[in-house]
């Protein structure tokens, strides 16, 4: 059994591009730094990562005669719009469960960016006063069970589409998707640097990795500010997705590092750190990076190839996962 034997419902436009970054490049003076851009990977409502991971959730939900996708994720979730994109590109209905899962004063927080593309699509958004965890919730329950009643058939997604059978897969096709573009480009990437909150992103890229026998460092930047069930999340889901597609061993604890340091004391509260990779990456390559992800795992690239921890020798791939229209709830930060 290898990933090949599992179906996949395209919903991007190919292989994500991957691209140098010069000018941060030169600005850190260490490292090659490029980008894999999973935020450009679609057309479907800006994409991103989740839309990745979907591709193989989708035949599993048409192959049940589902009819309503249903989904979990806080009140800005980049996850539940790229479900919600998906379930009109099908012609499916949405429930999407969205919880207080930051406390962020914007007052239009509930309004703009990824939970109004959802409205716009067409999903049923129930807004819960429920906090952060990534694991099952009554609300969620609920939400399959008015499903049924009302005679549809659900198809249940959890956060991130992480805590599934199915989840790790995606990402593990990336892996197999940079090791044929870097025989194309002639490069080597000898370090990843990704975000890990939900974790089968990070999960699938170490089972899909695992595979290419090549020294290869895949480093996982907790935004989550929960290192211990994140990292427990991503060692758990690699291990299922490893053995899902046939990796034939198990999986090394050295091959699953996720790095605590700059989350700050809150998933999806900036702090000064976020915020300087969001302006650097913007003002030096007009890469734009969001305050609750992508920003954080940027903060962490900076200080490690500033320090040598990733050594100057190294071509470095970040994975940028996405998440930009969040931005709209966080306008106040960026006024001056
Ligand atoms: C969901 C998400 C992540 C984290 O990915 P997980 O698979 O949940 O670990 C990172 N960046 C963005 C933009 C996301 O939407």
């Amino acid at each position: 059994m290898g990933l090949e034997d599992f179906p996949r419902y395209p919903l991007m436009f190919g292989p994500s591009p991957v691209h140098p970054l010069p000018r941060l490049t030169e600005h850190l003076g260490g490292a090659q730094v490029w980008a894999k851009r999973e935020d450009v990977n679609s057309g479907l409502a800006f994409g991103g990562n989740k839309t990745r991971k979907l591709e193989y959730l989708v035949p599993d939900a048409l192959a049940q005669g589902a009819d309503t996708l249903v989904s979990i994720g806080g009140v800005q979730s980049n996850h539940t719009r790229q479900v919600a994109a998906v379930a009109a590109k099908l012609g499916l209905k949405a429930v999407l469960v969205q919880e207080a899962w930051v406390d962020w004063p914007d007052s239009v927080n509930d309004r703009v960016g990824n939970i109004l593309l959802s409205r716009i699509m067409g999903a049923e958004v129930r807004l819960d006063p429920a906090g952060f965890d990534i694991g099952f919730r009554d609300s969620w329950e609920q939400a399959l069970a008015d499903v049924k009643e009302r005679g549809g058939t659900p198809y249940a997604i959890p956060a991130g589409a992480s805590d599934h059978r199915l989840g790790g897969l995606g990402f593990a096709n990336w892996a197999y998707e940079v090791a044929q573009q870097e025989r194309e480009m002639g490069i080597f990437f000898d370090t990843i640097v990704v975000c890990s909150v939900t974790g089968s992103t990070q999960a699938g890229m170490i089972a899909g990795f695992a595979g290419q026998d090549r020294p290869r460092r895949v480093l996982g930047i907790d935004a989550s500010a929960r290192l211990e069930a994140t990292t427990a999340q991503v060692a758990r889901i690699a291990r299922n997705t490893a053995e899902l597609i046939g990796l034939g061993r198990d999986l090394r604890d050295d091959e699953i590092t996720v790095l605590e340091g700059w989350a700050g004391d809150y998933y999806g509260i900036p702090v000064q750190s976020t915020l300087d990779a969001i302006r650097l990456s913007g003002s030096l390559e007009g890469m734009i990076i969001d305050p609750v992800y992508e920003g954080k795992s940027m903060a962490a690239l900076v200080d490690l190839v500033a320090s040598g921890d990733i050594p100057k020798d190294s071509n470095v791939l970040y994975a940028h996962l996405g998440g930009q229209p969040a931005l709209n709830a966080y306008s106040a930060l960026f006024r001056a």
